[in-house]
């Protein structure tokens, strides 16, 4: 049951200066940061990101706003470990759309504009932080972001109250 997931605070989320509060509520809520770097991707390395998934469920003007959107600054890329961590990491960092995402998550407290106005103004919708959807996407991009060397295996003050 404990799985690994991967973050990635958006270069909206830098530019805001909201690394270390996005860093806190993860932090807060016992999972563990096994790993983390800021970087600034080309386009080539977001496409592996953002794949072809994206196209299939968004369109593809949206794919091709979000990878300009994520190569216009740097990004801050983590794994974050624990029980359930795919599920619990996305309810920390709330609901896709701005509009609606719940108050007390990442995306409902920090963001609040609509798909309707991204989608008028063709914008992608600035979510300051992108979270695995599920295990299958958690293992491909803790892959593709990390090698195994710049993962750490270490104990914690969480982990007293896990084992
Ligand atoms: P999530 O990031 O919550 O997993 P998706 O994987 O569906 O959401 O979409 C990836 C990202 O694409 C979103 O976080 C958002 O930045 C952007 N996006 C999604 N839908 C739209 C849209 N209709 N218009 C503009 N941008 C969008
Ligand atoms: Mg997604």
């Amino acid at each position: 049951m404990i799985e690994r997931t991967f973050v990635m605070i958006k270069p909206d989320g830098v530019k805001r200066a909201l690394i270390g509060e996005v860093i806190r509520r993860f932090e807060n809520s016992g999972l563990k940061l096994i790993g983390m770097k800021m970087l600034h991707v080309d386009k080539d390395f977001a496409k592996k990101h953002y794949t072809e998934d994206i196209t299939v469920r968004r369109g593809e003007a949206v794919r091709n706003m979000l990878l300009d959107y994520v190569v216009e600054g740097p990004v801050v890329a983590m794994v974050w470990e624990g029980v359930v961590a795919i599920e619990v990491v996305r309810k920390i960092v709330g609901g896709t759309e701005p509009r609606t995402a719940v108050p007390g998550t990442i995306r409902g407290d920090y963001t609040h504009v609509s798909y309707a106005y991204a989608d008028a103004k063709k914008l992608p919708v600035k979510n300051i932080i992108h979270a695995s959807g599920d295990a299958k996407d958690a293992a491909h991009e803790v892959a593709l972001w990390f090698s195994a060397k710049e993962l750490f295996s270490y104990t914690n003050v969480h982990d007293v109250h896990l084992y």
